[in-house]
């Protein structure tokens, strides 16, 4: 019977790039970059990375709203952005996605032994992305051939809206046959993962180290002050927890641990 649920957490779902592979979230935004320099426009690495986690074309919109790349649009073509407009960004980011992510398929340190060991565990590796199905052509086979291939993958082309809304998570349980929600533990980088995971009643995690806004590649995480990430983690964390996380760990590589802890505290009534 799926609703018994005195073993505890069933399932997990992780976020894709930020959170299981692409650490620093590099390949999106450097994406973003080149869409809007075709264009004529410099956006800096903070509005770029402002709406990461969200469907990609909501992710164009989104940062052609805000005054300063509105106004910079303007300058540069003599009137205010429009659906034709963010139709085109959008295409140039949709046309340049899928060999440029190719290049950022590699797990974050820790993610192929945490799901060989969430897996021993008998919890099934569900995922959902940002991403639209073909911008990930090559991203896919490329994280396989690395080590990480989810039970599932729901991308936001799949569902009428992506994060915050909670679809992707709810399609992944669909089709995993998990239930109830609170047998999930929803993993993800953004504030917009958070929100998504808090909707859709599972226990929502954030991971701070590998994530979209300290953007760190594996190999600057290395080099930089290690005072310096903790106090971006921090600051980080705190975000995550004012939109509802429940947990938050550094990395996915923390993931069989909270797992434990979070089941153990289902068999004492705690719920998300
Ligand atoms: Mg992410």
């Amino acid at each position: 019977m799926s609703e018994n649920n005195s073993r505890g957490i069933r399932g997990v779902i992780l976020d894709w790039a930020g959170t299981s592979v692409d650490c620093g979230c590099r390949g999106p935004a450097a994406v973003f970059a080149r869409a809007f320099e075709d264009f004529g426009v410099s956006p800096t690495i903070e509005e770029i990375r402002g709406p990461m986690g969200m469907e990609k074309r909501e992710h164009v919109r989104t940062m052609l709203a805000t005054p300063r790349l509105a106004a910079l649009w303007e300058q540069r073509w003599g009137k205010k952005p429009d659906d034709k407009d963010i139709d085109n960004v959008f295409g140039k980011v949709q046309a340049l996605m899928p060999d440029v992510l190719a290049d950022y398929a590699k797990p974050v340190p820790g993610c192929v032994e945490a799901i060989d060991s969430l897996r021993a565990k008998g919890i099934k590796i569900g995922s959902c992305t940002g991403y639209r199905k073909d911008m990930m052509s090559r991203l896919i086979p490329a994280a396989r051939e690395a080590g990480f291939s989810p039970d599932c993958l729901v991308t936001a082309d799949e569902v009428p809206e992506g994060r915050p809304m909670p679809w992707m998570c709810q399609l992944n349980c669909m089709r995993l046959n998990l239930f109830p929600p609170e047998s999930i533990v929803k993993v993800g980088d953004t504030i917009a993962d958070i929100q998504e995971g808090v909707r859709a009643g599972h226990w929502s995690v954030g991971v701070t180290r590998t994530s979209n806004a300290l953007g760190y590649s594996e190999e600057e995480l290395q080099k930089e002050d290690p005072e310096v990430i903790r106090r971006k983690e921090e600051a980080l964390a705190k975000e995550f927890r004012g939109a509802g996380a429940h947990y938050v760990i550094g990395s996915i590589a923390d993931l069989p641990e909270l797992c434990d802890e979070i089941s153990l505290a289902m068999t004492n009534g705690r719920r998300p």
